[in-house]
């Protein structure tokens, strides 16, 4: 029986959320934008509901929320929508970093094609991008500064808080890309300074298919990002396209559910995270941690077996142990992980890293026999 410990790739649906899914699909069918019957309104009243569970658990404005289909397009909203304003200002500058989501990284590169300054800092081997670095690269046309909470593949957090703190005084945007830690960090993202945020519903027990663009709003102005896609003028136009009930009403739920757990959850999260490191400490293999732990998450954890190419690993492992060696966005053709590679780390490291990611309904018994699998394989490829 195969243990599933890919939480950062996606979660599974809580129950919970999969009823409301349920009765949204079975009984609320209508448009949220149909005005012309009480099938409209009544879908809208449960997009809106949803849309105050978002809000309420990141601590916005209902009218700061914009549904999209998960955090790639909020992230290529949060970027490219900023391209006609920058132009106009002439602040064509933006710094971002090497190990952003290929969605940001792509979205910048893009830019960088089409008059755009782009510059990226390197977190060097913790895995932490310093601020003070990325502090001394702000110039007067710095546009906008793109940073992630949580790293996908290490679980470093990284210093926006203090970035975002720096940036309120200043005219540069800041957009963070919050998918691995909103659900989970709840008090933390609550206290951040920002103007763009993207969240995706699948990290946190929520749909595929369904995130949040988060635009606050300065002067009761919101930041000035135009549309990259055009249709109905649905979520004011940021994002057109008919609201999908049922993964909204999924999503606001799944928020719902963080917003009163998410303490119990990390605290579950955290256990299994100590039991894993003590296992590996007896193993007697080989091994490194990549990442400063100090300013990791307690449900990541990205290793390398010494010796052994996470490819094999992967391979040998495959049937029962589902966890991955990059991000599963990328991991359809492997190459080397981006993120490890801008850390610096020795390529011995990154060809043997592995990432484990788990939540809090993973059982730690079946957490630690996995990782027993793993480590038994490890001892067989190094023979
Ligand atoms: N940003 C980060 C940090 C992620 O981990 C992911 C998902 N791997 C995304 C963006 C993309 O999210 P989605 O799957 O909702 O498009």
């Amino acid at each position: 029986m195969s243990i599933y410990l890919d939480y950062n790739a996606s979660a599974p649906v809580d129950p919970r959320v999969l009823s409301v899914m349920v009765d949204a699909y079975q009984n609320h069918f209508g448009n949220a934008d149909s005005r012309t019957h009480d099938f409209g309104e009544d879908v809208r009243s449960i997009t809106e509901t949803a849309r105050k569970q978002v809000a309420d658990l990141l601590g916005v404005k209902n009218d700061e929320v914009f549904f999209t289909s998960g955090a790639t397009e909020s992230n290529n909203i949060a970027i490219l929508g900023l391209r006609q304003f920058g132009e106009a200002e002439n602040r064509k500058h933006i710094i971002t970093s090497s190990i952003e989501h290929k969605a940001v990284l792509g979205a910048a590169k893009f830019l960088s094609e089409n008059g755009f300054e782009v510059e990226y800092v390197d977190p060097g081997e913790s895995g932490r991008v310093d601020l003070e670095r990325v502090i001394s690269m702000i110039c007067p046309d710095t546009l906008l500064v793109s940073l992630m909470h949580v790293n996908n593949e290490t679980g470093i957090i990284q210093p926006v808080k203090e970035l975002g703190e720096y940036l309120s005084k200043t005219k540069t945007l800041f957009h963070i890309d919050a998918t691995q830690s909103c659900g989970k960090l709840v008090e933390e993202i609550r206290d951040l300074h920002y103007d763009l945020m993207s969240i995706s519903a699948h990290k946190m027990h929520g749909p595929q298919g369904i995130g949040a663009l988060i635009m606050r709003k300065k002067r009761y102005r919101l930041p000035p990002v135009k549309p990259i896609m055009f249709g109905g003028g649905q979520e004011h136009g940021v994002r057109p396209g008919t609201l999908p009930t049922a993964l909204i009403a999924g999503f606001g739920e799944a928020c719902a559910i963080a917003e009163n757990e998410a303490a119990q959850s990390n605290a579950n999260c955290r256990e299994i995270k100590k039991q894993l490191l003590e296992l590996l400490e007896k193993s007697g293999v080989r091994y490194e941690i990549n990442g400063d732990q100090n300013y990791c998450v307690p449900t990541t954890l990205n290793v390398s077996f010494l010796g052994v190419s996470s490819e094999a690993l992967m391979l040998a492992t495959k049937r029962y142990c589902g966890v991955s060696n990059g991000s599963a966005c990328t991991s359809s053709s492997y190459s080397h992980s981006h993120v490890l590679s801008a850390m610096h780390l020795p390529a011995e490291r990154i060809e043997s890293a592995i990432r484990i990611s788990w939540g809090e309904d993973v059982n730690a018994e079946k957490a630690m026999q996995m990782l027993s699998h793993l480590l038994e394989a490890v001892r067989s490829l190094i023979r």
